[in-house]
């Protein structure tokens, strides 16, 4: 088992290493992707989380075997590292195995993964998703995921740690998340914009492509919009 992978196709523009830490996810976000790209029943994948077998042993073993080091690991694709109302123990074991082989992490959740901020430094990266300020919206759209006022307070409390703080605007299912970057931009060290992708939506992508890229200059931000977007954005029109 090789838990520690490189990332294909359009995950490669989050990292360029990862691990998928549980076998499933309760936060039941209807966009979700992984039961399809893990080709698993969506209903099983809600419901059935639990830790991959033995994937911390997995995990001290391949950096051992391998001697992987100073790399920057994602947490995780497939799954999140914090999934609400269950254990995440094994994804605060894997983060120390990492730190102690000379890794950093770059995490993503719709979770709250303070428990952790103890174990992170200035090396690190602590993300969290976030697709609507509507908390009203969020509840419909990812029913089981922390609030997005809760995620956005722990990575307002990561960054006060001197911990490298992003946020992944992506699948972006309402354009009121404008005015959170606006409003909270300079607490992220990065950025990351995507569409939603493979859902119908009322949204004009190229014209929030372009606002959200403007916005992100005016604001001297490090922001990356995401390919489905950028594409998008190069349909017709003209971008300031
Ligand atoms: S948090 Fe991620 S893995 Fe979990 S249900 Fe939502 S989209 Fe899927």
């Amino acid at each position: 088992m090789k838990p520690i992978y490189e990332p294909r196709g359009a995950a490669k523009e989050y990292g360029e290493a990862a691990i998928n830490i549980y076998t499933g996810c309760p936060h039941r976000c209807y966009y979700c992707f992984a039961p399809t790209v893990l080709r698993r029943d969506r209903e099983q994948f809600h419901t059935c989380v639990e830790p991959r077998k033995d994937i911390v042993q997995e995990v001290a073993k391949q950096l051992d075997r391998e001697h992987i080091t100073g790399k920057l690991i994602h947490l995780c694709f497939t799954c999140d590292p914090y999934p609400t109302g269950y254990d995440t123990t094994p994804t605060r074991e894997i983060i120390k195995l990492l730190k102690a082989s000379g890794n950093h992490v770059q995490i993503l959740t719709k979770g709250d993964g303070h428990r952790d901020f103890d174990l992170l430094d200035g090396g690190d990266w602590y993300g969290v998703t976030i697709s609507t300020q509507d908390n009203h919206l969020a509840g419909i759209a990812e029913p089981y995921a922390a609030d997005p006022a809760i995620r956005l307070t722990g990575l307002l409390h990561a960054k006060a740690r001197g911990i490298r703080t992003w946020v992944s605007f992506e699948p972006v299912i309402d354009t009121g998340v404008l005015k959170l970057l606006q409003k909270y931009g300079t607490a992220f060290d990065k950025v990351k914009i995507g569409k939603l992708n493979y859902h119908p939506s009322d949204i004009d992508w190229a014209d929030f492509g372009r606002r959200a890229e403007v916005l992100c200059r005016e604001m001297g931000l490090d922001y990356y919009i995401k390919d489905s977007l950028r594409a998008e954005m190069g349909k017709g029109g003209c971008s300031k």
